[in-house]
Formats: structure tokens, C-alpha cells, sequence
């Protein structure tokens, strides 16, 4: 049987496109980072090819975490599933990003 791979356009890690738990991977699981081949407005194929960067964590109505990419090239935005073996700490510092740097003190929160 044929593994199917993809080379990470980030760091060149040579990735198989089914993660541990059978799901179907569309980013690389040490990096984050992903590839502009989908329209995911049609589904279809997209022409672009860009990389795409690792931007938030979403969390979908029922949980679980979704990655949010967005394309360096025509600035597309996409969702993903989180795969069991990506990198955790790369994870956690994109779902942490926004509390880390608040555009208001978060210290008003202190006496409620
Ligand atoms: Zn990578
Ligand atoms: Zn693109």
C-alpha cells in the first residue's frame, strides 16, 4: 500500500496525508503551516498554491479546535481540523495569543 505524503512548504518536513485518528490532514503537524490548493468557496481545486500561516484557534459550536489559516499570497482565509499529533505548544501559543497581548488592561477584570 502507497502512503500518500506532502512536502511542508515551511520547513520541508515530509508529511503522510492521513493523520493517526484516519483524518485527512491539509496541514503540516510540526509547523502548522499549509498550502493554498483548495477554493473553499467552490471546494474545488484552487490555482493560488500560496502557503498558508497558522493565524487562531476557532472553536466550533460542539468543541474541539479549529486551526485558522490564512493564504500569505491572496489573504483567503480557511478553517482546519486539528489533528491528534500536531504540535502542541505551537497550539497553545496561537490559542493564548490573544489574552497575551489584550488592546485594553485586563487588570479592570481584577475586582469583579
Ligand atoms: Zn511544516
Ligand atoms: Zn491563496
Amino acid at each position: 500500500m502507497r502512503t500518500e505524503t506532502f512536502t511542508c512548504v515551511r520547513c520541508g518536513l515530509t508529511v503522510g496525508v492521513l493523520d493517526p485518528s484516519g483524518g485527512r490532514r491539509d496541514h503540516c503537524p510540526s509547523c502548522l503551516h499549509s498550502r493554498h490548493l483548495r477554493d473553499h468557496v467552490t471546494g474545488g481545486p484552487a490555482d493560488c498554491g500560496a502557503r498558508m500561516t497558522p493565524i487562531a484557534i476557532a472553536v466550533p459550536r460542539g468543541g474541539g479546535w479549529t486551526l485558522v489559516h490564512r493564504c500569505t499570497a491572496c489573504a483567503t482565509l480557511s478553517t482546519g481540523q486539528v489533528a491528534p499529533d500536531d504540535n502542541q505548544l505551537v497550539l497553545v501559543r496561537l490559542a493564548v495569543r490573544p489574552i497575551a497581548q489584550p488592546p485594553f488592561p485586563l487588570e479592570a477584570f481584577g475586582d469583579l
